[in-house]
């Protein structure tokens, strides 16, 4: 570990003591040349679960891919960028909270809407279109009164990340899929 002082990069640990709590451990290190002291903490990284995606790949969970999302969906609104962060910490709180070791993609997303849904509605409409691929308003109007019917029409992808070849835990609003099938 650096040294804060001097840069000196062999520093040594000259005290190691674990918390109540036995999450974090309290490092005290001093360095051999300028004899400066300091302090580090170490603590386990949490861990998300693996997202499972619509076409049943794996994929690790990407904070900034939920993250984008979010900002595209409220872009020109008065959302300030601590908002997104406070909302991503808590849908990944909610998501740890399952205490699973894979979760789907829908999952979060659908999380992302009920979020936004609080947070600001245009972002919220603009997000769950993008997300849900409607089609027309018709097909958004239906989709508030019900969750939507899986079917076998491949063409008519109404169900979240049915997207073309990138979609990715939260579909982006720039890659909007405008294909009218019927
Ligand atoms: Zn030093």
């Amino acid at each position: 570990m650096k040294c804060p002082y001097c840069s000196t990069l062999d520093t040594k640990v000259i005290d190691s003591r674990i918390n109540q709590t036995s999450d974090i451990t309290r490092r005290r290190r001093e360095c051999p040349r300028c004899e400066g002291r300091f302090t580090t903490y170490e603590r386990v990284e949490e861990v998300m679960p693996v997202v499972i995606k619509k076409d049943g790949r794996r994929e690790p969970y990407a904070r900034n891919k939920v993250w984008d999302g979010i900002q595209k969906a409220c872009q020109k609104r008065s959302v300030p960028t601590q908002k997104i962060d406070e909302l991503v910490n808590s849908i990944e709180k909610r998501i740890q909270s399952f205490g699973l070791k894979e979760v789907p993609s829908r999952t979060i997303g659908e999380m992302v809407m009920l979020e936004l849904h609080r947070l600001d509605k245009v972002a919220y409409v603009r997000f769950s279109s993008v997300y849900r691929e409607f089609r027309d308003v018709e097909e958004f109007v239906a989709e508030l009164k019900g969750p939507p019917m899986p079917h076998d029409d491949s063409q008519s992808l109404a169900f979240p990340f049915a997207s073309g070849p990138d979609s990715n835990t939260v579909a982006s609003p720039t890659s909007t899929n405008t294909s009218q099938t019927q």
